[in-house]
């Protein structure tokens, strides 16, 4: 018979039952949904997934299930993933970089969208049918994200407007598209991005069938929820006057902010040393944390005794350790934790959906591998 796993009620009463000793990312598929509602119900037009900001077979089905059913893929073997979480799934392939035998691959799992950003990679794709689209990937010096995208990827305008025709002129349906770089606080980078989408096609002479704005939506970092619906506004805005009234279809592919928020990560305290001053970890930059070493620490952040309930003792910056023999295994200094916390104790990290399982390592025998389903998360209680 098929195995269905147990459904647990929340993180705490998962660790108080289990005492695990090694980290655990708790996965609440109802906010998965719910998010996924939220960017279909306000996002003026398709909205696909990022898989490689978690590409857990778990978060792929669940969103299939919400009805999203395209993916922007970037490797055979995130093809894989989609294809085996819905054989029907819709992939854009969006690595502008490719070799000969990931182009073959993509055309094998019947791709309807790429992208390029240099003359020679679209050379690569002659095979490529001509009912797929292509969509030239343009990048400006932006700023208002985290970190910026457009230093790897993306035609400056002036090449892009030449790749646009010459895409046209092959017979592909010719598209745009750009990403402003993950966790763009700024509504405004895509407004810069979009004017600029309006131009290149101007200065083409060519009508693009869609504008794809990428990801880089902001997921909750400081304990403050972003608002979506305000650069879903700002999107809809800047298109109207980027393009007048030949308006194009808009695609968007979140990856962090579809799935941060579903999940909450619990490590645990191995050791407490210096009076508190000092703390270590079962998971670390190698493993889940990894994100928090790149973005900074995280506004919210909770500790739960060995029964469940939350310390409640007031909140002193502390050093951070990770598990492994490496001293670099360390947080960006100051994470405020309940001064009454012990070894044992386990650390709650809500909004760690992204970007965490999917870059961990096994580095020393540690790395974060356990998912655990539950019905709430510590992130919407306030015990
Ligand atoms: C990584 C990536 C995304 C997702 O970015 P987020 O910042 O996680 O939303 C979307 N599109 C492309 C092409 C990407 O490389």
């Amino acid at each position: 018979m098929q195995h269905i796993p147990p459904l647990w009620h929340d993180p705490e009463t998962h660790l108080a039952r289990r005492q695990p000793d090694h980290p655990i990312l708790y996965f609440s598929p109802r906010v998965l949904h719910q998010t996924a509602a939220r960017f279909q119900t306000g996002f003026p037009g398709l909205v696909t997934y990022a898989v490689k900001a978690n590409p857990h077979p778990a978060v792929l089905s669940n969103l299939v299930a919400a009805g999203v059913g395209t993916f922007d893929v970037a490797s055979p073997g995130e093809m894989a993933a989609v294809h085996a979480a819905s054989p029907a799934a819709v992939m854009h392939y969006n690595n502008p970089v490719r070799s000969l035998a990931e182009v073959q691959a993509g055309i094998a799992y019947k791709v309807a969208s790429w992208s390029v950003d240099e003359l020679s990679e679209l050379e690569k794709l002659a095979e490529v049918p001509r009912d797929c689209e292509i969509a030239v990937r343009f990048a400006l010096p932006v700023s208002g994200a985290a970190y910026d995208f457009g230093s790897k990827f993306g035609a400056a305008p002036e090449q892009a407007v030449e790749l646009l025709k010459r895409v046209a002129a092959e017979g592909w349906t010719p598209s745009l598209c750009f990403h402003p770089g993950t966790q763009c606080e700024d509504p405004s980078a895509w407004g810069k991005y979009i004017i600029e989408a309006g131009r290149i096609c101007e200065a083409a002479g060519v009508k693009i069938a869609r504008l794809n704005v990428g990801g880089g939506f902001a997921a909750n970092r400081d304990g403050v929820a972003p608002d979506l619906e305000q650069a879903f506004c700002a999107i809809s805005e800047a298109v109207k006057a980027g393009f007048g009234t030949d308006l194009p279809e808009l695609i968007c592919e979140p990856g962090r902010a579809m799935v941060s928020e579903a999940f909450t990560l619990a490590a645990r305290i191995k050791g407490i040393r210096k009076g508190g001053e000092m703390l270590f970890l079962n998971d670390g930059i190698y493993g889940g944390l990894v994100d928090i070493r790149d973005m900074g620490l995280p506004g919210r952040v909770y500790v739960v005794a060995g029964d469940g309930s939350h310390r409640t003792g007031d909140a002193r910056p502390r050093v951070v350790f990770g598990p492994t023999c490496d001293s670099l295994d360390r947080l960006p200094d100051g994470l405020p934790l309940a001064l009454d916390a012990q070894a044992g104790d386990y650390v709650l990290f809500p909004g760690l959906g992204a970007y965490s399982s999917a870059m961990s390592t096994q580095f020393n025998g540690y790395g974060l591998s356990d998912v655990v389903t539950v019905i709430e998360l510590t992130a919407e209680t306030s015990r």
